[in-house]
């Protein structure tokens, strides 16, 4: 058995690798500048790539060839113009070749399998994104970790902080590109991640935007006279200020990271053979930083909150992220926190080793040499061996039961031959203290023979984990929610797996066809998946997995309610895997999904803002009479970042330079999730509303008119009413309203009078509303006839005939079998 133990932080601005060697990690060095990590820059000159600080040199040369931050793009549309090759490049090619340049630090034992740290919040499409540079970097195994649970286990395991009892901790990752934070709970074994939140589009680079914008930019402007210079930088993307514009973010740079250790530092520019120097003091710096610091501890104050855990609950605060260098971002937490901000493990390469570590107890699925840990021999069976796979002590039991009053001889050794039983007799069972290497896997192979000392049982690399900590798992950041529409036309999202659930992941759905698709008609059944949050529309969700079964697949036509069978699947690193099996036609699709894009436009978002902004004003006049609305307060701080964000986004118009839309498009989904969250108990007390209106009627009829079989019917409808009801899941309470309104419609139609009324409901249309006047009109003069003869069989004949005659059809009326995928 092998196990992977090479990790890669893939950074926005600096990216490392380290290996897992004999309870160990060692990290690679950069042969430039002999330094931890590489620049996560690429840049074409020539005919040559350059990667890292070869790149970031070339900055101030050619800065239309050099690409940085690409990271923030991953999994979006994004289109690289390369104009020293011609050619177009994708934030996925620019990874892989980071990828390369770290695969070269290590030398001859070149990996082949590597972890490669994601930021917790990396959605579906940016996770397989990941996956596909490493693949293309010549990677033929990876396995993705979040981030923050890398950085704990690099905490865990350097440090040797005693952990007896469950403990909190709080990852706070500022970087390059992205902030990240993460609760995370500890015990002496384990690791888990218990809930995160973050921004993708917040990190060191936005401050050193800012510092351009507000402090460079001014000075600039009076020393040389030019006016909105800012501006004229962001606005075009070949603006002839493109290299002055990177040249102030190194200079910008280069003065934040002296104001981590002074109390001021000077800029020095020589622009036009001009010389400008100017000061800034960490006090100019701390207030024109605040707001971004304060975005940070809002989000981490609402990871708190969100989990009901109080600040005192927090042990520590672990420091991640170049950024958490900056002494204001340390003096801010500590006073807003009051308990441990522990920054002992460098910021910048604490994610290298916790990823190392977790390499090193991954075992390699595509392992060619060596066995895996298997049972060789099966004469005997049964044998059941009992211990803990990742272990504190300097020994750990190993309890054997062998069936049927099995006598023999056991034998335990070590793979590296420092362990050895030798031969002892047992009855039944036996026991066994397995010495450990600490800080190491380590690999024992258990024999059991008969009493003429054949051997009857062997299991080959039985592994056991000395100090090393593990996680019990990788949580899901987002739901991944299936489509629904019902009959009535409406869409929601229908959980398939919850936030927070630990990958790998697999489920088993059962759902109806809600429309009739016949063969080679041209039509479709789509299943489409999202991921996101259940309780939204599924407009505001991202599509990870769309399907389609078209009728050209089909050998039989599908008839609206057959049953259609969907397996998911998710694994560790995020692969989806969807199988659908429809057994009436014996039909079986299965698909694997992988990487594409997702698309962030200006306009869009613009118009949800604007919509969002009717609807929370909406709900700021109803507000004052209903109860359980939100509060004005609460609603206000929604309607002030909306604005907020709108004024922002008209202020970056024309920017095709930053990356803020990004920052809008994240902060906004965030804004509608809070509002979602505040109106969400207003919608599900109505819905539930309406559930009891429903229960209530069909419970009358039935009292008016008992009837076995439907009473039957009700009581499976209401049997969990209690869990469903308090399940905060509109979806499900609404599809139990409409489960019993059926209820009330088959016992309404179960009166032969009352087709009386749905014939007159015909009747008394338009005749130009049916294809057929002549023929609409014989049909009613027949249907009044009819019921003057009570003749009910006719007359409903005749209503289904009207009905197939009508251009527009009524909705809910012959709604028998309500199916529940969609037809688009
Ligand atoms: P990422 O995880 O995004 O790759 P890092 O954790 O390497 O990023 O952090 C990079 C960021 O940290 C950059 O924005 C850099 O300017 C910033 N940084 C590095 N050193 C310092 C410092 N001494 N003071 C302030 N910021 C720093
Ligand atoms: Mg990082």
């Amino acid at each position: 058995m092998e196990n992977i133990n090479f990790g890669i932080d893939l950074g926005t601005t600096n990216s490392g690798i380290g290996k897992f060697y004999q309870g160990k990690v060692n990290i690679f060095k950069n042969p430039v500048g002999f330094r931890d990590t590489l620049p996560s820059v690429v840049a074409y000159r020539n005919s040559r790539i350059l990667v890292g600080d070869k790149a970031r040199e070339l900055i101030s040369v050619q800065p239309e060839n050099v690409f940085s931050s690409f990271k923030r793009k991953m999994g979006s549309e994004h289109i690289y113009a390369v104009p020293a090759i011609n050619e177009n490049k994708t934030a996925i090619n620019f990874s892989e070749l980071v990828l390369r340049e770290l695969i070269n630090f290590v030398g001859d034992d070149k990996p082949t399998a590597a972890v490669i740290t994601i930021p917790a919040s990396f959605d579906t499409i940016q996770s397989n994104a990941t996956k596909t540079a490493g693949y293309n970097a010549g990677l033929q195994e990876i396995v993705l970790l979040q981030e923050p649970i890398a950085a704990c286990l690099a905490y865990a395991n350097l440090q040797n902080i005693p952990i007896n009892e469950d403990k909190t901790w709080l990852v706070y990752d500022f970087g390059g590109g992205t902030f990240d934070v993460a609760l995370v709970n500890i015990n002496n074994r384990e690791l888990k991640v218990m809930d995160h939140e973050g921004n993708n589009f917040l990190g060191g680079l936005d401050i050193d935007n800012l510092m351009v914008e507000h402090i460079l930019c001014p000075v600039l402007e009076s020393e040389l006279g030019i006016s909105d210079l800012w501006k004229q930088i962001v606005g075009t993307e070949d603006s002839p200020y493109k290299k002055l514009f990177f040249e102030l973010l190194y200079r910008a740079e280069e003065a934040k990271k002296e104001l981590s250790i002074k109390e001021s530092a000077f800029v020095e520019l020589d622009i036009d053979s001009k010389f400008i120097e100017l000061e800034i003091t960490r006090q100019r710096f701390n207030e024109l930083i605040h707001p971004k610091v304060i975005e940070t501890i809002t989000l981490t104050n609402r990871l708190l909150q969100k989990n009901s855990i109080s600040k005192h609950q927090i042990e520590r605060i672990i420091l991640v992220g170049g950024t958490t260098y900056i002494p204001y971002v340390k003096t801010t937490l500590q006073k807003e926190f009051a308990t441990i901000v522990d920054s002992s493990i460098d910021p910048t390469t604490a994610i290298i080793v916790g990823a190392s570590y977790y390499a090193g107890t991954k075992t390699r699925q595509l392992s060619t040499s060596i066995t895996d840990e298997k049972e060789v021999q099966t004469m005997l069976n049964d044998v059941k061996l009992a211990y803990e796979v990742n272990s504190q002590d300097d020994d750990e039991l190993l309890v054997a039961l062998v069936p049927n009053e099995f006598s023999g001889y056991y034998r335990i050794t070590r793979s590296d031959g420092g362990f050895d039983t030798g031969l002892i007799t047992f009855h039944s069972r036996f026991t066994e203290f397995l010495k450990l290497i600490p800080k190491n896997s380590n690999f024992f192979n258990v024999k059991i023979f008969d009493k003429y000392q054949n051997l009857v049982y062997e299991k080959e690399n039985l592994v056991i984990n000395h100090g090393i900590y593990n996680i019990t798992g990788q949580p899901l950041p987002n739901d991944i929610c299936l489509e629904i529409d019902d009959s009535l036309g409406t869409t929601y999202l229908e959980k398939i797996f919850r936030k927070n659930d630990i990958l790998p992941l697999s489920k088993k759905l059962y759902k109806t066809i809600s429309k009739p698709i016949l063969k080679d008609s041209g039509e479709k059944l789509i299943i489409n998946i999202v991921e996101g949050r259940a309780e939204t529309s599924p407009a505001s969700n991202l599509c990870i997995g769309y399907l389609e079964i078209k009728s050209e697949m089909l050998s039989a036509n599908l008839l609206k309610g057959t049953d259609i069978e969907i397996d998911f699947e998710i694994s560790e690193s995020r692969d989806l895997t969807v199988n659908v099996f429809i057994g009436a036609i014996d039909l079986e699709i299965t698909e694997v999904f992988n990487a594409s894009a997702k698309q962030v436009s200006p306009s869009k978002i613009q118009h949800e803002l604007e919509n969002s902004l009717i609807n929370v004003d909406e709900e700021l006049l109803s507000s004052h009479h209903q109860e359980y609305s939100p509060t004005i307060d609460q609603l206000n701080d929604v309607r002030l970042e909306i604005i907020d964000l709108l004024r922002e986004l008209i202020e970056i118009e024309g920017d095709l330079v930053t990356d803020r839309i990004y920052n809008i498009d994240e902060r906004k989904r965030k804004v509608f999730q809070i509002y979602d969250d505040l109106v969400r108990r207003k919608h599900l007390l109505a819905e539930i509303d309406n559930y009891q209106t429903s229960k209530m009627e069909v419970k009358e009829s039935l009292l008016l008119k008992p009837n076995p079989r439907i009473e039957g019917l009700f009581n499976k409808v209401i049997k969990n009413e209690a869990q469903f009801l308090n399940s905060n899941q509109l979806s499900l309470i609404k599809s139990k309203t409409k489960e019993l309104d059926k209820i009330s419609n088959e016992i309404y139609y179960q009166e032969d009078e009352s087709y009386i009324n749905l014939f007159y409901f015909y009747a008394y249309r338009e005749l130009n509303e049916y294809a057929d006047e002549k023929l609409a009109r014989n049909f009613i003069n027949g249907g009044e006839k009819a019921i003057a003869e009570a003749n009910y069989k006719e007359l409903r004949g005749i209503i289904n005939g009207l009905y197939s005659l009508l251009k527009e059809k009524p909705k809910n009326y012959f709604d028998d079998k309500d199916g529940t995928l969609g037809l688009k």
